[in-house]
């Protein structure tokens, strides 16, 4: 049997592609992860798990409203921004929702229509280009297999494998590793921090809190020396005062930062990528769920008009979100550079007053 499209990925990006394709067509959702069965949370995301503003308004373009046992506490209006460079520290408004990550990936699996096969602890190892077709290989649930499909989309994100074979030759974007290390804790803390250290990372470090558990996170380029950059991190923040409680546990992942728009790729032949398997991405916040809704939810538009020169449309409509993370990435070069942020943050603008 051979299926029309095959997406590899079932994080935000690919559940929202294999929602929103047309049911005209038959279409498989690998993930190596098991997001349908309830019983077995294990392999949730190394994320922070805040939905942006903009995320919020793919959402609501969408038709959706977030369940409430995907949101947790505390809701934060605020990021307390610490620029330990320039030794300076600020508030600024912010409107993001803090979720379970893990819920919410398993909701959005949840609204795929039944018509899309599911095929889930199943890893994806690699893809042949045939005469008429795609044949992949997977590992399901222990067992080697090959399927065959018309197309191949890649949302299997930042260490994506459809990319890797895909674009081989092109250059990717930066790969940080981000470690993220949670903490029992019994105080609220309603803002959510960001760190500036050159000495950790030239990128940034952040604080969330989920219900009793408190968040340290930081996404490093220098991965070989990440663990001690890391505890770098951890020294800087017990300094300033920040009480870490019981450890209880320690995640990592990738995470891309794109840099030039060459470094977004979105399809050859019938590959396509789409979330952060394409580079998309914000190069300033990390950011990236809206980013993977609205690529999902693009592809999936070209897709239901046709699948012959789906790519084209794809690379046309996508022009706004690409143009989105060149806007981001010159934020990114005024931000990450510790002059201009000391001017910016020293001038006080957008910030605001916190009693504490
Ligand atoms: C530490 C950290 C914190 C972040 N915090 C935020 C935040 O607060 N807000 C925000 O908007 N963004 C954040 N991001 C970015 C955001 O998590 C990603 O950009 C977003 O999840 C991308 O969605 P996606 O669907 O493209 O990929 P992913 O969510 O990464 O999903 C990829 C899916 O592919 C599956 N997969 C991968 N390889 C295979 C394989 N070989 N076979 C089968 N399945 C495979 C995975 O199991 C996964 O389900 C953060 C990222 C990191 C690393």
């Amino acid at each position: 049997m051979v299926y029309d499209i095959i997406i590899i990925g079932g994080g935000p990006s690919g559940a929202t592609l294999a929602r929103m394709l047309d049911e005209k067509y038959k279409v498989l959702l690998i993930d190596k992860r098991n997001l349908n069965d309830e019983t077995n949370f294990k392999c949730s995301k190394c994320c922070g798990g805040l939905l942006a503003p903009d995320a919020q308004k793919v959402l609501a373009q969408f038709g959706l409203g977030l369940p409430k046992d995907v949101i947790v506490g505390p809701q934060m209006f605020s990021v307390r921004s610490i620029d330990i460079d320039n030794n300076i520290q600020k508030y600024y408004q912010r409107h993001y929702i803090n979720v379970d990550r893990e819920k919410f990936d398993r909701w959005l699996i949840s609204l795929i229509p039944k018509n899309v096969e599911l095929m889930t602890s199943c890893v994806f190892k690699g893809y042949l280009e045939m005469e008429n077709n795609i044949e992949i290989e997977v590992f399901n649930r222990g067992k080697a297999e090959k399927l065959s499909t018309k197309i191949l989309v890649g949302a299997d994100g930042a260490a994506s494998k459809v990319r890797r074979m895909t674009f081989e030759d092109d250059k990717s974007p930066d790969l940080y590793i981000s470690i993220q290390e949670w903490y029992e804790t019994t105080k609220e803390s309603p803002h959510f921090i960001s760190v500036f250290d050159e000495e950790v990372t030239d990128f940034y470090s952040w604080v969330i809190q989920k219900e009793n558990r408190t968040i340290l996170g930081a996404a490093i380029l220098d991965y070989p020396n990440a663990n001690e950059k890391f505890q770098i991190l951890v020294n800087r923040l017990k300094e300033k005062g920040y009480k870490f409680e019981k450890r209880v546990k320690r995640e990592g992942a990738w995470i891309m930062r794109p840099r030039s728009l060459k470094q977004i790729n979105l399809f050859k032949g019938n590959v396509a990528l789409i979330g952060e398997a394409g580079g998309f991405i914000s190069p300033s916040s990390a950011e990236g769920i809206s980013y993977a809704l609205k690529s999902g939810s693009i592809l999936a538009d070209c897709i239901n008009k046709s699948m012959k020169n789906y790519g084209l449309k794809y690379k046309r409509k996508t022009f706004k979100l690409r143009m989105n993370i060149l806007v981001k990435r010159l934020k990114s070069l005024l931000m990450y550079n510790k002059f201009t942020r000391k001017l910016i943050m020293k001038t006080g603008v957008l910030s605001m007053e916190v009693d504490r």
